[in-house]
């Protein structure tokens, strides 16, 4: 077996997403590949994980797209292989989304060496196919 294929029958072992009824529309837009994320359609309040209706105001809400791009919050480097699927070292960051009123994101970042990432660091959404599964899903990576 080559060092590809080893690789890529391990990702297809990757845990999968289970989208629920409150987070379904996050899941279609990434299928679409959007960056959404749930919003009051009464009070405007932007939320996630996404909730069934406003926490604030008990509205209706729905998923609407944000700009994809943000920083990087806070962030580790994973060294050992604890999730199966994924070749170490890998980051995974808390991004703050702009034009989001502060929505923060646990993602992976890609294209990028793990020593180099730090707090500030600008970044922006790729949506990218999730190997074994039929998912796309949100990565982030260095902005130009
Ligand atoms: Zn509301």
């Amino acid at each position: 077996m080559s060092a590809t294929t080893s690789v890529a029958a391990s990702e297809a072992r990757r845990p999968q997403p289970t989208p629920d009824p409150d987070s379904q529309g996050f899941w279609d837009a990434t299928a679409s590949g959007e960056l959404r994320i749930c919003r009051c359609r009464e009070c405007r309040t932007w939320m996630h994980p996404p909730q069934e209706v406003c926490p604030q105001c008990a509205n209706e809400v729905s998923f609407e797209p944000v700009p994809g791009t943000g920083i990087v919050y806070s962030f580790i480097i994973v060294r050992h292989p604890a999730v199966e699927g994924f070749e170490v070292p890998y980051v995974i960051a808390v991004t703050e989304l702009d034009g989001t009123d502060g929505i923060r994101l646990s993602t992976r970042l890609v294209d990028v060496d793990p020593e180099r990432v730090w707090i500030g660091m600008p970044v922006r959404v790729r949506i990218v196919d999730h190997p074994g599964g039929d998912f796309r899903v949100p990565v982030f990576a260095p902005a130009e």
